[in-house]
């Protein structure tokens, strides 16, 4: 037995941690704070990637799997929990699932939190996952408006919701272009309304192309 097999046996055992999704004491804590039996029954959503046929500013949309059953109790341990280790592996797999949406981006763009609610809890989930996709992680958004959390509202509120909620981060140096193709990205997607709203700023200050992925998705088919 190696010694880090002892200390996962150890370690389980003593403390008996829980698995922050299906809440079964982890036989190998130090692996990380969800269990292998938890991940391996997240699915690869390649399913959930979309071409939105310029029906909308977001061109393309793609997705790890729907925001249910294990992954929604994954992404809920990462946001409310401050389980932050939880990046790592979740942005992991998004890179896997949006190879594709990822091919020949730029750069990717964290949708930005309101600077209280990042202050409340203390990090963005969207950054953190934005950093695992071997990308460039630029900020180029603001949330200029607090706004109620999309998936306390109704799906007719949403869009009145998020509008004017966002704006570029800083105006670009003059001379100095913006990415062609940019990735946004988010932990969730609840009609869309969010990514939308970010990707009318960026069409409107020249982006060309804008694709988004998100962990999760809530609906399928019409976002
Ligand atoms: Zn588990």
């Amino acid at each position: 037995m190696t010694l880090r097999a002892l200390a996962n046996t150890l370690l389980s055992s003593l403390f008996e941690p829980p698995c922050a999704a299906c809440a079964q004491v982890l036989p190998h804590p130090l692996d990380g704070a969800v269990c292998e039996h938890c991940w391996a029954s997240i699915r690869r959503g390649v399913a959930l990637n979309e071409h939105l046929h310029g029906r909308h500013a977001v061109d393309w949309v793609g997705a790890v799997d729907l925001y249910e059953g294990r992954l929604r109790d994954i992404i809920h341990a990462l946001k409310y929990e401050r389980r932050r280790s939880l990046a790592r592996p979740l942005g992991t797999l998004m890179r896997t699932s949006g190879a594709q949406l990822l091919a020949g981006a730029e750069v990717v763009v964290p949708v930005p939190l309101h600077p209280r609610r990042e202050q409340e809890r203390g990090f963005n989930q969207a950054d953190d996952l934005a950093r695992q996709l071997g990308l460039p992680v630029v900020p180029l958004l603001r949330r200029i408006r607090h706004t109620t959390s999309q998936i306390e509202l109704p799906a007719d509120a949403r869009n009145q919701n998020v509008r004017d909620a966002f704006d570029l981060a800083r105006i670009p140096d003059p001379g100095s272009r913006l990415p062609t193709v940019i990735v946004l990205v988010d932990d969730v997607s609840t009609t869309g309304a969010t990514l939308e709203a970010c990707a009318k700023v960026l069409k409107r200050s020249g982006v060309k192309e804008v694709r988004a992925l998100t962990a999760a998705r809530v609906v399928t088919g019409r976002r």
